[in-house]
């Protein structure tokens, strides 16, 4: 964001750092910018390219007052053409765009130029978390200790594979970034590329906010769905070439990915929970009881109770998002499916 001019143009006040309009006259400071920006968003969404056009409208309003009218109608705009985007969906046309906002998107990589930077830390080995809190507190839900059991294959599969099972499990990982870091691109959300945390999993840093809750579900979403991607090769890997090791990436790799789906907090799983009415969050809580009873996996046991809590309570959108709900059970199904796949020459 270019720095505001020290004194107000119009009225001549003072101003401090990060103002987008003068508290006086209320002038807009970056008028020009805002013209700029108009420009090329609606010629960018004359062309068809409504991606750049949202990545315009969302900078330029980082640069107006929140409450304001221009504020809303930007935000209005971005809701509008970001919707249109969904209804398009694989048919939109012109998705490569000149490399130079590529970098310009891709290269604000910590620069924290929004001045908003949400974290959003994915528990991908999961392992640190659970072994800490999450332990005592699975301990008692599971009565069959799978997730334990999950946690001890864990071991023996590295102790068994050694690197090239934590490298098949890193590259997992990082499609399921991936996956996160395309959605935010295809709808011009400023993002960092992922960055991995040794021992944690990985993260992308937002520097913006999706402008609504089904843009953040799709965002959230898009990890288990490459996630789920990667996992389903690594098994086609193995049934074509018998090689145990990838039976082993594709069972992990699809439990980390069905770990990120409960529905809290900022996990994937959360971020899809929130675009969901409550209707279709019971209707969840009954699938995700049918796939445990189906398949035994007892993280879903964790799934389950944190879908209760959000189907029970807390705030929920009126309208139904059939997208998210759909994108969730299908991954849920899928994910628990593949999680319990037998991995031979390791006795489970
Ligand atoms: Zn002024
Ligand atoms: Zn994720």
């Amino acid at each position: 964001m270019p720095a505001p001019p020290g004194r107000c143009p119009g009225c001549g006040t003072e101003l401090a750092q990060g103002l987008v309009a003068c508290p006086s006259c209320r002038r807009l400071l970056f008028a020009d910018r805002l013209r700029e920006l108009a420009g090329t968003a609606r010629a960018a969404e004359r062309d068809g390219d409504i991606g750049s056009a949202l990545a315009d409208w969302r900078t330029a309003l980082e640069l107006l007052p929140q409450g304001s009218t221009q504020h809303r109608q930007v935000l209005a705009s971005i809701n509008t053409l970001s919707e249109r985007l969904d209804a398009e969906g694989g048919r939109a046309r012109n998705t490569a765009r000149p490399t130079s906002r590529d970098g310009k998107k891709l290269g604000a990589v910590g620069a924290g130029l929004a001045g908003v930077a949400l974290l959003v830390w994915k528990f991908k080995f999961a392992i640190g978390f659970l072994l800490t809190k999450g332990k005592l507190l699975l301990l008692g839900l599971t009565k069959s200790g799978t997730l334990l059991s999950m946690l001890l294959s864990f071991g023996v599969y590295w102790t068994v594979w050694g690197w090239p099972f934590a490298l098949g499990l890193v590259l997992s990982i990082y499609v399921h970034e991936m996956g996160h870091v395309v959605a935010l691109k295809h709808y011009g959300i400023r993002a960092s590329a992922p960055m991995f945390i040794p021992g944690i999993g990985a993260m992308v840093r937002l520097h913006q906010y999706p402008a609504s809750p089904r843009e953040d579900a799709r965002v959230g979403l898009a990890g288990p769905i490459w996630g789920l991607g990667a996992a389903l090769a690594a098994w086609g890997v193995y049934l074509a070439f018998h090689l145990p090791i990838f039976a082993a990436i594709a069972a992990v790799g699809a439990w980390i990915n069905l770990f990120n789906l409960v529905p809290v907090w900022q996990l994937d799983g959360g971020r899809g929970f929130r675009a969901l009415a409550r209707r279709e969050r019971w209707l969840l809580v009954g699938m995700l009881a049918a796939a445990w009873v189906v398949t035994e996996e007892s993280l879903l046991v964790l799934l389950l109770i944190a879908a209760g809590f959000r189907a029970a309570g807390g705030a929920a959108p009126k309208d139904s998002d059939r997208r998210t709900f759909l994108e969730y059970a299908f991954l849920v199904a899928a994910l628990s499916a593949l999680s319990a796949i037998p991995v031979p020459g390791i006795g489970n």
